[in-house]
C-alpha cells in the first residue's frame, strides 16, 4: 500500500502532459501505482530496462519530482529526487527549486524550496539532515539530528523522523533501503566519491551498523551528468583503471559516437602509435551500479535514472553547464 501523503493538493494540471525525459527515449503509457488520489504521477520515459528502472514523476504544484515505484511501495518510507521546475529562486528568467544555498541565491529562498519539496513528498514533518559535501567517502551514522551540517558525503539511519539528503548538480545522488531492517542512506558520488567506492562503505557501514544484507537491497540512481557529457582528463581513467577491473567499461573516447571504444589509450603502446586523446567521458552512474552490484546488491533491485544533467537542463541542474549560476538538486529519503 502507498501511503497517501495529506500535504499534496490535487493538482491543478490536469492537462500536463509528459514529455519525454531522456535523449532518444518514447513514452510508455501512464500507468497508476497503487492508490495515490492526490497525487499526480506518471510514467517517466526509461529505457534501461536491465535495471529494471522505470521511474514515476511526482507532480505537485509547478515542481516534477521523482520517484522509484519499489520504493513508493514501502508505507514508512520516504524519498524523491527534485528537478528543476516549480520553486521561489530565480534563476535568469525562470522560477526554480534550488535546494542548495549558493552565492546567486538568497538563504530564505532555498529555505523555502526545501519546505514545498518536503511538503511535496509527504515528509514536512521530518527532519531534514543534508551534509557539508567534500568528494569524499566520509559517511555519517545518525541517531539524531547534528546542529551543524557535518562534512561528509554519505548518510545513514534506521531512526524514524529524519530526512537524510544529498545534493547535486551532475554528480550521483544514491538512495539505499533495507526494506527488512528498514534502513535507509543517501549518497552522494562525484568521480572522486566513486574512485573511492563511496557506495561500497555506505552499503559496509549498513551491514555493519543495521545487519544489513546487500541482497536485499533496494538502490537508486538518481539523475547525473551522463556518459555522453561528462568529460574528464586521461589521468582520470589511469586512476579508475588502477582500481577496477572493469574501467574500461565506463570510459568512452570523447566524440567517438556509438563506435566501440577499445581504451587503447590505456594499455601500453609502443612508440609511433597515435596519441591517446586529452579528454575522456566517464559515465559515473555505469560505475557506480557496477560498484553495487560487486557489492551484493541484485541487479533487479537496482533502479537507475537515464536523465543527464547536461542534456536536460530545461529540468536539471548541471554544474558542468550553468557554473557557479546552477542551483542544486536534493535527493532525500528517510523512515517515518
Ligand atoms: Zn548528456
Amino acid at each position: 500500500m502507498i501511503k497517501t501523503s495529506p500535504a499534496l493538493p490535487h493538482s491543478a494540471h490536469s492537462d500536463y502532459t509528459v514529455r519525454a525525459v531522456g535523449p532518444t527515449k518514447t513514452l510508455k503509457p501512464k500507468r497508476k501505482v497503487g492508490k495515490r488520489p492526490n497525487a499526480e504521477q506518471r510514467l517517466l520515459s526509461d529505457t534501461c530496462r536491465r535495471s529494471n528502472s522505470r521511474w514515476l514523476e511526482l507532480k505537485v504544484q509547478d515542481m516534477r519530482i521523482l520517484q522509484v515505484p519499489a520504493f513508493s511501495k514501502l508505507p514508512w518510507l520516504v524519498h524523491g529526487f527534485s528537478t528543476k521546475p516549480g520553486g521561489v529562486s530565480n534563476q535568469n528568467v525562470e522560477k526554480v527549486l534550488n535546494l542548495g544555498f549558493t552565492e546567486w541565491d538568497t538563504r530564505e529562498n532555498v529555505l523555502e524550496n526545501r519546505r514545498h519539496f518536503q511538503s511535496a513528498i509527504g515528509a514536512s514533518d521530518l527532519k531534514l539532515i543534508s551534509l557539508k559535501q567534500i568528494h569524499s567517502d566520509v559517511i555519517h551514522l545518525f541517531d539524531a539530528a547534528p546542529a551543524e551540517p557535518c562534512q561528509g558525503d554519505a548518510s545513514a539511519t534506521n531512526r524514524p523522523g529524519f530526512l537524510l539528503a544529498v545534493q547535486t548538480a551532475d554528480c550521483v545522488p544514491l538512495l539505499l533501503v533495507d526494506p527488512k531492517k528498514r534502513a535507509v542512506a543517501a549518497v552522494h558520488a562525484g568521480w572522486r566519491g566513486t574512485l573511492q567506492r563511496i557506495v561500497v562503505k555506505a552499503i559496509g557501514k549498513m551491514q555493519m551498523q543495521f545487519k544489513t544484507r546487500p541482497a536485499g537491497l533496494l538502490a537508486a540512481i538518481g539523475p547525473a551528468i551522463g556518459g555522453c557529457c561528462y568529460e574528464v582528463g586521461t589521468e582520470v581513467a589511469t586512476q579508475f583503471q588502477s582500481q577496477f577491473a572493469a574501467a574500461p567499461d565506463w570510459f568512452d573516447e570523447f566524440r567517438t559516437g556509438d563506435e566501440p571504444n577499445p581504451i587503447q589509450w590505456l594499455n601500453m603502446m609502443p612508440p609511433g602509435h597515435q596519441p591517446p586523446p586529452q579528454n575522456v567521458l566517464l559515465d559515473l552512474r555505469k560505475a557506480n551500479r557496477a560498484q553495487l552490484v560487486e557489492a551484493g546488491v541484485r541487479i533487479p533491485n537496482i533502479f537507475v535514472s537515464d536523465l543527464c544533467t547536461a542534456c536536460r537542463r530545461d529540468l536539471l541542474f548541471s554544474y558542468r553547464k550553468e557554473g557557479v549560476l546552477s542551483g542544486r538538486l536534493m535527493s532525500v529519503i528517510g523512515v517515518r
